[in-house]
């Protein structure tokens, strides 16, 4: 579970680092709103708590730029007791908050509660045998060799992973890749396996996507 705090009082955000780190989360830390925009956009957390007065952007635009982004769980810090500050914070979409000073028993059991809460994340990376996909960067390798694909192929591959060991109809595979129902024409997805399938088994001796007649297509490590 990765927790990113933006803090810019350095005591609290050491300590809530420490203590977080200690409590088995991995933490990173932006001491200001620019390092925070940063991280926000380049990387994925389960958690972000977020102070309200920040150098660079604060605490409100932060909130804006992520909840146009995810709907990872928010946790607000602020020294701002004030009803109305509150009020802002969950209306821009904070799921919580905890008003300076507080405990830090106070804020894990808030911490888990959110974390409980969320749903999972999608996958990040999937391995079968001696392929493996990295989703976020876009990158699929064999035996450590790049192999180039196109979108909608990577999306098929994706989701061959996905449900891996599971005979997948065409029909099922239309309507996830396609976002369509192709109930009379699923050549559309004999063609695209095809390719697929010339990309990223012709060429090795081990061969991971199997045809089931009259079923559809299944991946799967079969040594
Ligand atoms: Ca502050």
């Amino acid at each position: 579970m990765r927790i990113l705090v933006v803090e810019d009082e350095h005591k609290t955000a050491d300590y809530l680092c420490r203590g977080l780190g200690e409590s088995g989360y991995r933490v990173e830390v932006a001491l200001n709103g620019y390092d925070a925009q940063h991280l926000i956009t380049e990387s994925e957390f389960d958690l972000i708590i977020l102070d309200v007065m920040l150098p660079g952007l604060d605490g409100w635009q932060l909130l804006q730029l992520i909840r146009g982004r995810s709907q990872v769980p928010v946790l607000f810090l602020t020294a701002m007791d004030a009803v109305e500050y509150r009020v802002k914070g969950l209306e821009l979409g904070a799921d919580d908050y905890l008003v300076k000073p507080f405990s830090f028993v106070e804020l894990l059991a808030r911490v888990r509660t959110l974390l409980r809460r969320s749903p999972p994340r999608e996958r990040e990376h999937f391995r079968a045998a001696d392929l493996e996909m990295d989703v976020l960067r876009r990158r699929v390798t064999r035996q450590g060799e790049r192999i180039a694909l196109t979108n909608k192929e990577f999306s098929l591959l994706e989701l061959f992973l996905d449900r891996e060991g599971e005979v997948l109809s065409r029909t099922y595979i239309a309507s996830r890749v396609w976002q369509m129902n192709f109930d009379s024409d699923t050549n559309v997805v004999e063609v695209a396996v095809r390719r697929l399938r010339a990309k990223v088994d012709d060429p090795y001796s081990r061969k991971l996507i199997h045809t089931e007649r009259g079923m559809g297509y299944v991946l799967e490590d079969r040594v």
